[in-house]
């Protein structure tokens, strides 16, 4: 789909959902047949989900996908219809795509160290819920995280990194703070988790558009904890 046509839907799907239909009707120009089917990613927040469980045990069990790449990149040209959102770490051992076997096309991916939520990402995370229509966002963190280590030795020490990290760390500091509190056995592994569901909780609340669609059973916000050793994503 064309970069015009992904913002007369983005316009048209924000105008629906501040209620003003017949502004819509009279403003906006009516979508053209093609557009009005239902979209490859028309499926509920669960079967979403759903989809992302199965792609991971098949990739935990070493049994992915046999995938043709080639097929269907014309197809793609046209446009995009992914069914979930993962917010990742940038750590080079963790793959969405690879993690939840699947194809391109399927998957809208931020990433950023430390798997937070920044002012871009929610804006990547918006433009994917409301324009491409992705019913499912997961906050996806994972084991021996080294940007969440470095702020639990940050928060330990009173030290500050050079350059940039600061800001990697400061958006990671509230969950170690968090984690701490509960003085857990493993401080690493409880303050990837719940940085996990601080960022989750964000999202949900995220004025205007996501927490709208949550609000009207359209999109549903999960986290998810990747273990780089058995390549199994967990609930958090
Ligand atoms: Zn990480």
């Amino acid at each position: 789909m064309c970069k015009q046509c992904d913002l007369m839907r983005f316009s048209r799907r924000g105008l629906l959902t501040a209620g003003l239909v017949a502004a819509a009707a009279t403003v906006l120009p009516p979508l053209p047949a093609w557009a009005q089917q239902a979209a490859p990613n028309a499926i509920s927040p669960d079967e979403a989900l759903a989809r992302l469980q199965q792609g991971n045990a098949r990739y935990a069990a070493n049994a992915p996908t046999n995938r043709d790449y080639a097929a269907g990149r014309v197809a793609r040209a046209q446009g995009q219809y992914p069914f979930a959102s993962i917010v990742s770490c940038a750590d080079s051992r963790i793959a969405p795509e690879l993690a939840f076997d699947q194809g391109p096309g399927e998957l809208f991916v931020v990433r950023v160290a430390g798997n937070f939520i920044n002012e871009d990402g929610l804006a990547s995370l918006e433009y994917g819920a409301a324009v491409l229509g992705v019913p499912f966002i997961m906050v996806l963190g994972h084991s021996k995280c080294g940007a969440v280590d470095a702020t639990i030795k940050v928060v330990k020490d009173g030290t500050t990194l050079p350059g940039h990290l600061p800001s990697l760390t400061n958006a990671i500091r509230p969950a170690v703070i968090a984690a701490q509190a509960k003085n857990p056995a493993d401080l690493l592994a409880e303050a990837t988790a719940e940085n996990v569901r601080l960022n989750v909780k964000s999202l949900l609340v995220a004025k205007p558009i996501l927490s709208e669609m949550v609000a009207a059973g359209k999109l549903k916000v999960a986290g998810g904890v990747y273990d780089i050793a058995t390549g199994k994503v967990m609930p958090v």
